[in-house]
């Protein structure tokens, strides 16, 4: 399954979106989110979890590095790396719970964690165009794939 691009113009697109895929993942996964500051991680992430069901903010965990979410028995965990210092911290916020379940994460800045996370189902990476963002989603793992193959259509 090659990639898939889609593109989204205005935060109600990127909330749209994210409850588009919400409904794929069915609260399994892990998604890695790519783009620079402003590019639109903390929105999208923002219409997966209310897709999800969450009712209420989601607010950017830049400080805390990891929001936990209960919805409806299912677990999501948002994370924002950017601020890590180095991926062995991770190990202290055991982070290895956090992967064991059935569970969504979505993860900010990534590569910051990078050789501690676990490989994703899928990478999005968001950038800016004409006024919205493009995104561009590379699966690597059969469940990826199948999220891709459905938003493609
Ligand atoms: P990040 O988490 O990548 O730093 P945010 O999600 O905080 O970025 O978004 C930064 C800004 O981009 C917000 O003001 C948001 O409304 C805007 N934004 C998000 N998605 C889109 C989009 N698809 N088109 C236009 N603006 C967007
Ligand atoms: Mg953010």
């Amino acid at each position: 399954m090659p990639e898939v691009i889609l593109h989204a113009e205005g935060e109600e697109a990127m909330l749209a979106l994210g409850a588009r895929l919400a409904n794929l993942t069915q609260g399994r996964g892990i998604l890695y989110l790519h783009g620079d500051l402003g590019a639109g991680k903390t929105t999208l992430s923002r219409g997966i979890l209310r897709g999800l069901g969450h009712v209420g903010a989601v607010k950017s965990p830049t400080f805390t590095l990891v929001e936990p979410y209960e919805i409806g028995g299912m677990r999501a965990f948002h994370f924002d790396l950017y601020r890590l210092a180095d991926p062995e911290e991770l190990e202290f916020l055991g982070i290895r719970d956090y992967f064991e379940g059935d569970a969504l994460c979505l993860i900010e800045w990534p590569q910051r964690g990078a050789g501690i996370l676990p490989k994703a189902d899928l990478d999005i990476n968001i950038t800016p165009q004409a006024g919205g963002r493009s995104l561009r989603l590379s699966p690597h793992t059969e469940r990826g794939e199948a999220w891709c193959a459905a938003l493609a259509m």
